[in-house]
């Protein structure tokens, strides 16, 4: 499927699918390193987004974008709903009024939603946050743009690449967010905004 509006509307279902899926392992990782909230958080968040999405008419992936932001930053508290809510603030943005995204138009997209959490949270790859899945996530999808693939696989290569970031988050010590008030106790625990940015992307791909 061409990256369009029906793709973007796809991946919000999707996405409020796999995070209810996986709602009990992202409470559990936020148990182990926060305050066990992330896994409800965006549950909420998304469940919202979706009676939003099923309520409004969308022409473009932007207009779609911008939607999930508005929700995200109303229904989930915490750190999550604002970073999220940035990343797609600044995806829908960097997508302006394109019906449909190419691969160079994806990578500005992610690019916009990654530079957004830096802005607002002020993390850094390697500080143990959702920014080390992303990160991971922009620089894969703009190598293999570069090497002339197509969107879909760009995506995949984004979205194959955050599971990698959300796996590098395992051995580090955090320096932003709850999990960084407990120093060394935070290492050999999964960064859950990391992973839950793993699953986002991943849910992307399979609406493709
Ligand atoms: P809270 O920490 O307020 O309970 P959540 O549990 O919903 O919020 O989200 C925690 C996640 O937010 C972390 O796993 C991390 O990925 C991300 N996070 C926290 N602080 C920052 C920050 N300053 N920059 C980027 N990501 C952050
Ligand atoms: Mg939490």
């Amino acid at each position: 499927m061409a990256l369009d509006t029906a793709w973007a509307i796809d991946w919000v279902r999707r996405t409020a699918a796999t995070i209810d899926d996986h709602r009990a392992e992202l409470v559990t990782l936020d148990r182990e390193i926060g305050d066990g909230d992330h896994g409800e958080n965006l549950d909420r968040g998304f469940r919202a987004v979706v009676e939003a999405v099923d309520a409004g008419s969308f022409d473009t992936p932007g207009a779609v974008f911008t939607t999930v932001a508005t929700k995200l930053i109303s229904t989930v508290g915490g750190a999550a709903g604002p970073l999220f809510g940035t990343a797609y603030l600044k995806a829908a943005q960097a997508a302006g009024d394109a019906t449909e995204l190419d691969a160079d138009a994806l990578v500005a997209v992610l690019t916009a939603a990654r530079d957004g959490v830096v802005s607002r949270g002020k993390a850094e790859v390697g500080d143990k946050t959702m920014v080390d899945a992303w990160s991971a996530a922009v620089d894969a999808a703009a190598t293999a743009a570069a090497a002339g693939e197509g969107p879909e696989r760009v995506l995949e290569a984004a979205a194959d690449a955050a599971v990698t970031g959300a796996e590098s988050t395992d051995p580090l010590v955090a320096r932003k967010g709850r999990a960084s008030y407990l120093g060394d106790r935070a290492v050999g625990h999964r960064d859950p905004g990391a992973q839950s940015t793993a699953y986002i992307l991943r849910a992307a791909v399979d609406a493709a």
